[in-house]
């Protein structure tokens, strides 16, 4: 007899984790392995900030404060906008949850992009709602499209900038245009996990925004630039009605002691963010003159990775680049097949990369 799990649930996809660097290793015999696949900041923790990490574990026997209030406070300093108006997640990944947790129910519905970041469509689906796909116009949010496709079921609409996988932006202009279209009980959700890669004259500051738009909820992370990727922290900067609804499904220790703390020093270290900005501005410069200069195809990003195209099938590219201790994305796996996406990294390691790719892709390519 099988167990009564919800219908929507077990309709759901299972997971499969991406490939590690150890089985990688073990599997091509293989000392380096670069793992290039999920677009962590791969200059590795500023220094000096392992060490205070390190300094909190003396007090893990406590739970950690319920209300990330030093995090809170911090960010709000940064953002100039009240504590009521930010939550902290476990990864900006659990605030996604919590925000359908919260807004979709049974016959809900999100309109988000296609393909767009998979996170949206899972957490929708788990609350037993629905999403309305709207493919992307030239690799970009077809913003009047996504607009059109609100409907009076719709309960959010989730927006990437920049858009993972394809790194491109979304501008001010239509950013102010969403906000004057949209239906003002429906909820925008601005992800921009890359918000900090791009550079600052291209950003839309939309923490500007939060004061005067109960509508709008703007996600950011730690675990993109200011390196906490293992370490899960996130946060969520919304209206005080959005904030209370996400805090009433939050579980109370849904964030460690340890990731506050982490999170709270590392914006100590905005010169490791700016530096690490514009290393990777500059090799993503270098990637599309090599590129170009072989003839490959490309999208310009304005994130920490780039979309390559690769031919007919990615596959072939993917397994010749593990076997060299290269780990990334095929496009298949992201709704761009022919493509791979690859995080930019080191300028050591961008360039071995490069050398490598190029000829395993006219090899390939022949
Ligand atoms: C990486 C990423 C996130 C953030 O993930 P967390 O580690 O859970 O904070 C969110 N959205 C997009 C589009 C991402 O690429």
């Amino acid at each position: 007899m099988s167990l009564k799990i919800k219908k929507w649930i077990s309709g759901l996809p299972d997971y499969t984790p991406g490939r590690s660097i150890e089985e990688i290793k073990n599997k091509y015999g293989l000392k380096n392995v670069y793992k290039l696949a999920s677009n962590e900041n791969l200059y590795g923790l500023p220094e000096g900030l392992a060490e205070k990490i390190c300094e909190e574990i003396q007090n893990i026997y406590y739970y950690p404060d319920a209300g990330c209030s030093q995090i809170r406070e911090k960010l709000g300093k940064v953002h100039g906008i009240p504590v009521e108006k930010i939550i902290i997640g476990s990864g900006s990944d659990q605030i996604i949850e919590m925000i359908c947790d919260s807004f979709i129910g049974p016959g809900g519905n999100a309109v988000i992009a296609d393909p767009t970041f998979p996170i949206y469509e899972k957490s929708t689906l788990k609350c037993g709602g629905s999403t309305t796909k709207v493919p992307l116009a030239d690799f970009r949010h077809d913003i009047k499209g996504l607009l059109a496709a609100v409907d009076a079921h719709t309960r959010i609409m989730f927006l990437t900038n920049p858009h993972n996988p394809a790194g491109t932006n979304i501008t001010g202009e239509e950013f102010k245009y969403v906000l004057d279209k949209l239906p003002e009980d429906i909820l925008l959700v601005m992800d921009e996990a890359y918000y900090e890669y791009v550079m600052p004259d291209e950003r839309i500051d939309t923490a500007e925004y939060i004061a005067g738009r109960d509508n709008l909820m703007v996600l950011r992370t730690f675990s993109k630039i200011f390196c906490l990727a293992g370490l899960r922290i996130g946060y969520g900067m919304g209206s005080t009605e959005a904030i209370r609804a996400l805090n009433k499904v939050r579980l109370p220790f849904n964030v460690s002691s340890i990731a506050q703390k982490a999170a709270l020093y590392s914006l100590e270290y905005q010169d490791f963010a700016v530096k690490t900005r514009e290393s990777i501005h500059k090799q993503k410069q270098i990637y599309y003159n090599v590129l170009e200069k072989n003839g490959i195809g490309f999208i310009r990003s304005y994130a920490n990775f780039i979309l390559i195209k690769v031919g007919s099938d990615s596959s072939q590219v993917t397994e010749e680049l593990l076997k060299e201790g290269f780990i990334i994305r095929p496009g298949e796996n992201l709704g761009f097949p022919g493509y791979i996406r690859v995080t930019v990294s080191t300028d050591e390691v961008s360039a071995k990369f490069l050398e490598v790719f190029i000829r395993i892709y006219k090899n390939c390519n022949k």
